[in-house]
Protein backbone atom coordinates (compact mmCIF):
# COMPACT_ATOMS: atom_id res chain seq x y z
CA UNK A 1 0.00 0.00 0.00
CA UNK A 2 1.51 3.07 -0.63
CA UNK A 3 -0.15 6.91 0.49
CA UNK A 4 -0.41 7.72 -3.06
CA UNK A 5 -2.69 5.25 -3.73
CA UNK A 6 -5.23 7.93 -4.17
CA UNK A 7 -3.87 9.80 -7.14
CA UNK A 8 -5.67 8.99 -9.76
CA UNK A 9 -4.84 9.23 -13.67
CA UNK A 10 -5.21 12.58 -14.76
CA UNK A 11 -6.59 13.41 -18.35
CA UNK A 12 -4.35 13.49 -21.21
CA UNK A 13 -3.16 17.53 -22.82
CA UNK A 14 -4.85 17.16 -26.55
CA UNK A 15 -2.20 18.72 -28.30
CA UNK A 16 0.76 16.74 -26.49
CA UNK A 17 -0.79 13.31 -26.79
CA UNK A 18 -1.23 13.77 -30.44
CA UNK A 19 1.85 14.47 -31.07
CA UNK A 20 2.96 11.92 -29.29
CA UNK A 21 0.33 9.37 -31.62
CA UNK A 22 2.51 11.30 -34.31
CA UNK A 23 5.90 10.67 -33.58
CA UNK A 24 4.80 6.92 -32.84
CA UNK A 25 2.92 6.23 -36.32
CA UNK A 26 5.56 4.35 -38.13
CA UNK A 27 3.52 4.83 -41.53
CA UNK A 28 6.36 7.52 -43.49
CA UNK A 29 3.06 9.57 -45.21
CA UNK A 30 2.31 11.35 -41.81
CA UNK A 31 1.61 14.57 -41.02
CA UNK A 32 2.28 16.72 -38.18
CA UNK A 33 -0.37 19.38 -37.69
CA UNK A 34 -0.69 19.86 -33.84
CA UNK A 35 1.58 21.68 -31.78
CA UNK A 36 2.00 25.78 -32.06
CA UNK A 37 5.45 25.53 -33.13
CA UNK A 38 7.63 26.73 -36.39
CA UNK A 39 8.48 24.03 -39.11
CA UNK A 40 11.03 24.86 -41.84
CA UNK A 41 10.00 23.91 -45.25
CA UNK A 42 11.17 20.18 -45.09
CA UNK A 43 8.69 20.12 -41.49
CA UNK A 44 11.42 20.44 -39.52
CA UNK A 45 12.12 22.48 -36.39
CA UNK A 46 14.35 26.05 -36.81
CA UNK A 47 16.71 27.35 -34.63
CA UNK A 48 16.63 31.44 -35.94
CA UNK A 49 20.30 32.31 -37.58
CA UNK A 50 20.26 35.35 -35.26
CA UNK A 51 19.53 33.28 -32.11
CA UNK A 52 22.35 30.98 -33.15
CA UNK A 53 25.12 33.27 -33.12
CA UNK A 54 24.00 35.26 -30.06
CA UNK A 55 24.18 31.99 -28.36
CA UNK A 56 27.78 31.10 -29.49
CA UNK A 57 28.45 35.13 -28.35
CA UNK A 58 27.05 34.92 -25.05
CA UNK A 59 28.96 31.17 -24.94
CA UNK A 60 32.29 32.99 -25.92
CA UNK A 61 31.43 36.02 -23.00
CA UNK A 62 33.28 35.38 -19.85
CA UNK A 63 31.48 38.21 -17.74
CA UNK A 64 28.46 35.66 -17.92
CA UNK A 65 27.92 33.98 -14.94
CA UNK A 66 25.37 31.89 -13.45
CA UNK A 67 24.57 33.88 -11.03
CA UNK A 68 20.57 34.80 -10.00
CA UNK A 69 18.82 37.16 -12.08
CA UNK A 70 16.50 39.71 -9.95
CA UNK A 71 13.39 38.63 -8.92
CA UNK A 72 11.65 40.38 -11.33
CA UNK A 73 14.31 39.97 -14.16
CA UNK A 74 16.79 41.13 -16.72
CA UNK A 75 16.23 44.92 -16.86
CA UNK A 76 17.83 45.03 -20.40
CA UNK A 77 15.40 42.02 -21.50
CA UNK A 78 12.11 44.02 -19.71
CA UNK A 79 13.16 47.34 -21.08
CA UNK A 80 13.71 45.97 -24.84
CA UNK A 81 10.28 43.54 -24.36
CA UNK A 82 7.85 46.29 -23.26
CA UNK A 83 9.33 49.20 -25.64
CA UNK A 84 8.77 46.71 -28.54
CA UNK A 85 5.42 45.58 -27.76
CA UNK A 86 4.16 49.56 -27.25
CA UNK A 87 6.45 51.07 -29.78
CA UNK A 88 10.11 52.51 -28.50
CA UNK A 89 8.45 56.23 -28.63
CA UNK A 90 5.43 55.41 -26.55
CA UNK A 91 5.28 58.80 -24.49
CA UNK A 92 3.85 56.10 -21.37
CA UNK A 93 7.80 54.89 -21.21
CA UNK A 94 8.96 58.05 -21.26
CA UNK A 95 6.62 58.98 -17.75
CA UNK A 96 7.55 56.21 -16.53
CA UNK A 97 3.99 54.92 -16.92
CA UNK A 98 4.48 50.91 -18.09
CA UNK A 99 7.53 48.55 -17.40
CA UNK A 100 7.97 45.39 -17.63
CA UNK A 101 8.58 42.03 -15.60
CA UNK A 102 10.31 39.44 -16.89
CA UNK A 103 8.23 35.93 -16.67
CA UNK A 104 8.06 32.29 -17.42
CA UNK A 105 7.33 32.51 -20.90
CA UNK A 106 3.56 34.09 -22.20
CA UNK A 107 2.36 31.19 -19.83
CA UNK A 108 4.12 32.23 -16.64
CA UNK A 109 2.95 36.07 -17.70
CA UNK A 110 -0.80 35.11 -17.54
CA UNK A 111 0.15 33.24 -14.36
CA UNK A 112 1.64 36.04 -11.90
CA UNK A 113 -0.29 38.26 -14.22
CA UNK A 114 -3.66 36.71 -13.03
CA UNK A 115 -2.39 36.46 -9.41
CA UNK A 116 -1.53 39.71 -8.75
CA UNK A 117 -5.00 40.74 -10.11
CA UNK A 118 -6.57 38.94 -8.22
CA UNK A 119 -4.75 38.72 -4.84
CA UNK A 120 -4.22 42.81 -4.61
CA UNK A 121 -7.56 44.17 -6.92
CA UNK A 122 -9.43 41.54 -5.58
CA UNK A 123 -10.99 40.83 -9.37
CA UNK A 124 -12.80 37.60 -9.59
CA UNK A 125 -14.39 37.08 -13.09
CA UNK A 126 -12.70 36.48 -16.16
CA UNK A 127 -13.66 36.22 -19.73
CA UNK A 128 -12.17 34.30 -22.49
CA UNK A 129 -13.18 33.30 -25.74
CA UNK A 130 -15.26 30.77 -27.02
CA UNK A 131 -13.30 29.17 -28.54
CA UNK A 132 -9.42 29.92 -27.20
CA UNK A 133 -5.98 28.41 -25.95
CA UNK A 134 -7.22 25.71 -24.36
CA UNK A 135 -4.77 27.09 -21.02
CA UNK A 136 -6.44 30.32 -20.04
CA UNK A 137 -9.02 28.42 -17.87
CA UNK A 138 -7.10 26.40 -16.14
CA UNK A 139 -3.85 29.45 -15.44
CA UNK A 140 -6.47 32.51 -14.01
CA UNK A 141 -8.58 29.41 -11.61
CA UNK A 142 -5.08 28.43 -10.64
CA UNK A 143 -4.83 31.54 -10.01
CA UNK A 144 -7.70 32.81 -7.49
CA UNK A 145 -10.21 33.79 -9.79
CA UNK A 146 -13.59 31.64 -9.59
CA UNK A 147 -15.82 32.84 -11.91
CA UNK A 148 -14.65 31.80 -15.34
CA UNK A 149 -16.98 33.13 -17.87
CA UNK A 150 -16.69 32.73 -22.25
CA UNK A 151 -17.22 35.44 -24.83
CA UNK A 152 -18.34 34.58 -28.28
CA UNK A 153 -16.09 34.44 -30.93
CA UNK A 154 -16.33 32.17 -33.60
CA UNK A 155 -19.05 31.70 -35.70
CA UNK A 156 -18.66 28.38 -37.53
CA UNK A 157 -21.98 29.20 -40.20
CA UNK A 158 -19.78 32.00 -41.70
CA UNK A 159 -16.10 30.72 -40.28
CA UNK A 160 -15.63 34.37 -39.17
CA UNK A 161 -15.48 36.51 -35.70
CA UNK A 162 -19.12 36.60 -34.45
CA UNK A 163 -18.88 40.28 -33.22
CA UNK A 164 -22.45 40.90 -32.19
CA UNK A 165 -22.38 37.70 -29.94
CA UNK A 166 -18.65 39.13 -28.42
CA UNK A 167 -20.36 42.96 -27.67
CA UNK A 168 -23.17 41.10 -26.40
CA UNK A 169 -21.35 39.14 -23.72
CA UNK A 170 -18.67 42.09 -23.11
CA UNK A 171 -22.09 44.39 -22.73
CA UNK A 172 -23.46 42.08 -19.78
CA UNK A 173 -20.03 41.44 -18.09
CA UNK A 174 -20.06 42.54 -14.44
CA UNK A 175 -17.75 45.53 -13.84
CA UNK A 176 -13.93 44.68 -13.23
CA UNK A 177 -14.30 41.81 -15.39
CA UNK A 178 -10.80 40.55 -16.46
CA UNK A 179 -11.28 40.78 -20.40
CA UNK A 180 -8.31 37.93 -21.93
CA UNK A 181 -7.84 39.48 -25.21
CA UNK A 182 -5.80 37.48 -27.95
CA UNK A 183 -3.47 40.57 -29.45
CA UNK A 184 -3.16 39.39 -32.40
CA UNK A 185 -3.19 36.12 -34.33
CA UNK A 186 -5.97 34.59 -32.53
CA UNK A 187 -5.25 30.95 -31.22
CA UNK A 188 -6.90 28.71 -32.23
CA UNK A 189 -9.20 30.70 -34.92
CA UNK A 190 -6.47 32.46 -36.55
CA UNK A 191 -8.85 35.47 -37.14
CA UNK A 192 -8.78 39.21 -35.20
CA UNK A 193 -10.90 41.90 -35.02
CA UNK A 194 -10.48 44.76 -37.71
CA UNK A 195 -9.11 48.38 -36.15
CA UNK A 196 -12.85 49.38 -36.52
CA UNK A 197 -14.00 46.14 -34.25
CA UNK A 198 -11.17 46.83 -31.65
CA UNK A 199 -12.48 50.67 -31.88
CA UNK A 200 -15.67 49.47 -30.80
CA UNK A 201 -14.24 46.93 -28.13
CA UNK A 202 -12.34 49.70 -26.46
CA UNK A 203 -15.84 51.49 -26.38
CA UNK A 204 -17.72 48.74 -24.69
CA UNK A 205 -14.99 47.79 -22.38
CA UNK A 206 -14.72 51.80 -21.10
CA UNK A 207 -18.35 51.95 -20.70
CA UNK A 208 -18.82 48.86 -19.03
CA UNK A 209 -15.26 49.55 -16.26
CA UNK A 210 -13.97 46.15 -17.45
CA UNK A 211 -10.25 45.27 -17.37
CA UNK A 212 -8.14 44.43 -20.68
CA UNK A 213 -5.40 41.57 -20.27
CA UNK A 214 -3.52 41.05 -23.52
CA UNK A 215 -2.19 37.48 -24.62
CA UNK A 216 0.58 38.65 -27.04
CA UNK A 217 2.14 35.15 -28.13
CA UNK A 218 2.41 35.24 -31.89
CA UNK A 219 3.68 39.40 -32.22
CA UNK A 220 5.22 39.39 -35.84
CA UNK A 221 3.50 36.25 -36.96
CA UNK A 222 0.19 37.78 -37.91
CA UNK A 223 1.34 40.15 -40.80
CA UNK A 224 5.01 39.39 -40.53
CA UNK A 225 5.58 43.34 -39.28
CA UNK A 226 6.17 43.91 -35.31
CA UNK A 227 4.82 47.40 -35.25
CA UNK A 228 1.54 45.85 -36.78
CA UNK A 229 0.37 43.28 -34.83
CA UNK A 230 1.10 45.28 -31.62
CA UNK A 231 -1.85 47.83 -33.24
CA UNK A 232 -4.64 46.51 -31.22
CA UNK A 233 -2.46 46.58 -27.67
CA UNK A 234 -1.12 50.51 -28.60
CA UNK A 235 -4.78 51.75 -29.22
CA UNK A 236 -5.99 50.70 -25.98
CA UNK A 237 -3.30 52.39 -24.24
CA UNK A 238 -3.33 55.35 -26.47
CA UNK A 239 -7.27 55.22 -25.31
CA UNK A 240 -5.79 55.53 -21.84
CA UNK A 241 -6.68 51.80 -20.58
CA UNK A 242 -4.66 50.51 -17.47
CA UNK A 243 -3.57 46.92 -18.94
CA UNK A 244 -1.52 44.20 -18.77
CA UNK A 245 0.22 41.93 -21.47
CA UNK A 246 1.76 38.76 -21.48
CA UNK A 247 4.55 38.57 -23.69
CA UNK A 248 5.75 35.51 -25.16
CA UNK A 249 8.73 35.03 -27.07
CA UNK A 250 8.30 31.19 -27.59
CA UNK A 251 7.23 31.62 -31.41
CA UNK A 252 8.45 34.49 -32.68
CA UNK A 253 12.31 34.09 -31.66
CA UNK A 254 11.89 30.17 -31.68
CA UNK A 255 12.88 29.37 -28.24
CA UNK A 256 10.55 27.42 -27.16
CA UNK A 257 11.68 25.47 -23.86
CA UNK A 258 13.65 28.82 -22.97
CA UNK A 259 10.61 29.84 -21.08
CA UNK A 260 11.17 33.82 -22.39
CA UNK A 261 8.43 36.14 -21.58
CA UNK A 262 7.67 39.53 -20.01
CA UNK A 263 4.41 41.00 -18.77
CA UNK A 264 3.94 44.23 -19.76
CA UNK A 265 1.60 46.87 -17.24
CA UNK A 266 0.65 49.83 -17.83
CA UNK A 267 -0.97 52.22 -15.27
CA UNK A 268 -2.49 55.62 -14.95
CA UNK A 269 0.15 57.06 -12.17
CA UNK A 270 3.61 56.12 -12.49
CA UNK A 271 3.57 56.50 -8.75
CA UNK A 272 1.63 52.89 -8.73
CA UNK A 273 4.84 51.75 -10.81
CA UNK A 274 6.83 50.97 -7.01
CA UNK A 275 4.19 49.56 -5.32
CA UNK A 276 3.24 47.41 -7.89
CA UNK A 277 6.08 45.72 -8.30
CA UNK A 278 7.25 45.59 -4.94
CA UNK A 279 4.04 43.41 -4.77
CA UNK A 280 4.97 41.62 -7.80
CA UNK A 281 8.21 40.58 -6.36
CA UNK A 282 6.78 38.48 -3.63
CA UNK A 283 4.09 36.76 -6.15
CA UNK A 284 7.09 35.63 -7.97
CA UNK A 285 9.09 35.01 -4.84
CA UNK A 286 6.48 32.44 -3.64
CA UNK A 287 6.13 30.87 -6.76
CA UNK A 288 8.91 30.25 -8.17
CA UNK A 289 11.72 33.13 -6.75
CA UNK A 290 13.41 34.09 -9.95
CA UNK A 291 13.55 33.69 -13.78
CA UNK A 292 15.88 32.04 -16.01
CA UNK A 293 18.39 33.96 -17.80
CA UNK A 294 19.78 32.66 -20.85
CA UNK A 295 16.56 33.23 -23.66
CA UNK A 296 16.49 36.95 -21.85
CA UNK A 297 20.22 37.54 -22.45
CA UNK A 298 19.65 36.20 -26.32
CA UNK A 299 16.21 38.06 -26.70
CA UNK A 300 17.77 41.58 -24.80
CA UNK A 301 20.96 41.39 -27.32
CA UNK A 302 18.98 40.64 -30.22
CA UNK A 303 16.72 43.62 -29.51
CA UNK A 304 19.08 46.51 -28.69
CA UNK A 305 21.55 46.10 -31.98
CA UNK A 306 20.07 47.87 -34.61
CA UNK A 307 21.69 45.21 -36.99
CA UNK A 308 20.38 41.93 -34.92
CA UNK A 309 17.14 43.52 -34.34
CA UNK A 310 16.41 43.88 -38.44
CA UNK A 311 18.30 40.80 -39.12
CA UNK A 312 15.75 39.21 -37.07
CA UNK A 313 12.69 41.27 -38.46
CA UNK A 314 13.90 39.28 -41.58
CA UNK A 315 13.30 36.23 -39.57
CA UNK A 316 10.08 36.91 -38.62
CA UNK A 317 9.20 38.19 -42.51
CA UNK A 318 10.00 34.83 -43.75
CA UNK A 319 8.35 32.50 -41.26
CA UNK A 320 5.02 34.39 -41.96
CA UNK A 321 5.15 34.29 -45.50
CA UNK A 322 5.92 30.75 -45.31
CA UNK A 323 3.20 30.34 -43.43
CA UNK A 324 0.78 32.52 -45.49
CA UNK A 325 2.20 30.60 -48.87
CA UNK A 326 1.05 27.24 -47.53
CA UNK A 327 -2.69 28.60 -46.86
CA UNK A 328 -2.88 29.90 -50.41
CA UNK A 329 -0.92 26.69 -51.60
CA UNK A 330 -3.64 24.10 -49.39
CA UNK A 331 -6.83 26.50 -50.58
CA UNK A 332 -5.69 26.44 -54.21
CA UNK A 333 -5.43 22.57 -54.04
CA UNK A 334 -8.47 22.07 -52.38
CA UNK A 335 -9.96 24.74 -55.26
CA UNK A 336 -8.50 22.40 -58.21
CA UNK A 337 -10.40 18.79 -55.98
CA UNK A 338 -13.08 21.01 -56.63
CA UNK A 339 -13.63 20.30 -52.67
CA UNK A 340 -17.26 21.05 -51.65
CA UNK A 341 -17.58 24.20 -49.51
CA UNK A 342 -16.01 27.74 -49.45
CA UNK A 343 -12.19 27.38 -48.79
CA UNK A 344 -11.99 31.11 -48.59
CA UNK A 345 -11.32 31.40 -44.80
CA UNK A 346 -7.95 29.15 -44.95
CA UNK A 347 -6.40 32.13 -46.88
CA UNK A 348 -8.02 34.97 -44.73
CA UNK A 349 -7.27 33.81 -41.52
CA UNK A 350 -3.79 34.55 -40.26
CA UNK A 351 -0.98 33.28 -38.00
CA UNK A 352 -0.04 29.96 -37.35
CA UNK A 353 -3.37 28.09 -37.27
CA UNK A 354 -6.31 27.42 -39.23
CA UNK A 355 -9.36 26.78 -37.74
CA UNK A 356 -10.52 24.63 -40.93
CA UNK A 357 -13.91 24.55 -39.91
CA UNK A 358 -14.04 20.31 -40.16
CA UNK A 359 -16.23 18.54 -38.04
CA UNK A 360 -14.53 16.24 -35.11
CA UNK A 361 -15.48 12.79 -37.20
CA UNK A 362 -13.95 14.31 -39.80
CA UNK A 363 -10.58 15.76 -38.28
CA UNK A 364 -10.61 11.40 -36.74
CA UNK A 365 -10.71 10.37 -40.30
CA UNK A 366 -7.86 11.91 -41.07
CA UNK A 367 -5.87 10.75 -38.36
CA UNK A 368 -6.99 7.26 -38.49
CA UNK A 369 -7.26 6.68 -42.07
CA UNK A 370 -4.47 9.35 -43.59
CA UNK A 371 -2.13 9.59 -41.03
CA UNK A 372 -2.89 13.81 -40.89
CA UNK A 373 -2.72 15.00 -37.22
CA UNK A 374 -4.39 18.13 -35.70
CA UNK A 375 -7.06 18.80 -33.42
CA UNK A 376 -10.32 17.67 -32.94
CA UNK A 377 -11.85 21.29 -33.29
CA UNK A 378 -10.45 21.19 -36.70
CA UNK A 379 -7.29 23.55 -35.84
CA UNK A 380 -4.15 22.97 -38.21
CA UNK A 381 -0.88 24.67 -37.14
CA UNK A 382 -0.73 25.53 -41.15
CA UNK A 383 3.19 25.70 -40.72
CA UNK A 384 3.24 22.00 -40.79
CA UNK A 385 2.59 21.79 -44.54
CA UNK A 386 5.37 22.25 -46.97
CA UNK A 387 5.27 21.98 -50.88
CA UNK A 388 5.86 18.03 -50.32
CA UNK A 389 2.91 17.32 -48.15
CA UNK A 390 0.36 19.69 -48.94
CA UNK A 391 -1.17 17.86 -52.24
CA UNK A 392 -1.51 14.71 -49.61
CA UNK A 393 -3.30 16.67 -46.90
CA UNK A 394 -6.05 18.25 -49.53
CA UNK A 395 -6.36 15.21 -51.31
CA UNK A 396 -7.00 13.62 -47.38
CA UNK A 397 -8.91 16.61 -46.69
CA UNK A 398 -11.24 16.27 -49.78
CA UNK A 399 -12.03 12.73 -48.82
CA UNK A 400 -13.17 13.33 -45.60
CA UNK A 401 -15.61 15.83 -46.88
CA UNK A 402 -16.57 14.34 -49.53
N1 LIG B 1 -1.10 32.31 -25.33
C1 LIG B 1 -1.45 31.73 -26.47
C2 LIG B 1 -2.63 32.23 -27.20
C3 LIG B 1 -0.70 30.66 -26.97
O1 LIG B 1 -1.07 30.10 -28.13
C4 LIG B 1 0.42 30.21 -26.26
C5 LIG B 1 1.19 29.07 -26.74
O2 LIG B 1 0.79 28.26 -27.51
C6 LIG B 1 0.75 30.87 -25.07
C7 LIG B 1 -0.03 31.91 -24.64
C8 LIG B 1 1.90 30.54 -24.18
O3 LIG B 1 3.01 30.05 -24.71
P1 LIG B 1 4.37 30.01 -23.92
O4 LIG B 1 4.08 29.84 -22.48
O5 LIG B 1 5.08 28.85 -24.50
O6 LIG B 1 5.03 31.30 -24.20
Amino acid sequence: VSRFDVVEQGPPIEVFQLNKLFLDDPNQVKVNLTVGAYRDENGKPWVLPVVRSMEQQLAADKTLLHEYLPVLGLEKFTTAATSMLLGADNPVLASGRAFGIQTLSGTGGLRIGAEFLNKHLKYTTFYYSEPTWENHHLVFVNSGFTNPRKYRYWNPKTCAINFDGLIEDLKSAPENSVIILHACAHNPTGIDPTHEQWEKIADVMEERKLFPFFDSAYQGFASGDLDRDAWAVRYFVQRGFELVCAQSFAKNFGLYNERVGNLTMVVKDAASAAPIKSQMTWVVRGMYSNPPAHGAHIVAQVLSNKETFDQWRGHIKMMADRVNDMRQALRAELIKLNTPGNWDHIVNQIGLFSYTGLTQQQCEYLMAEKHIYLLKSGRINVCGLNPSNVQYVARAMNDAVT
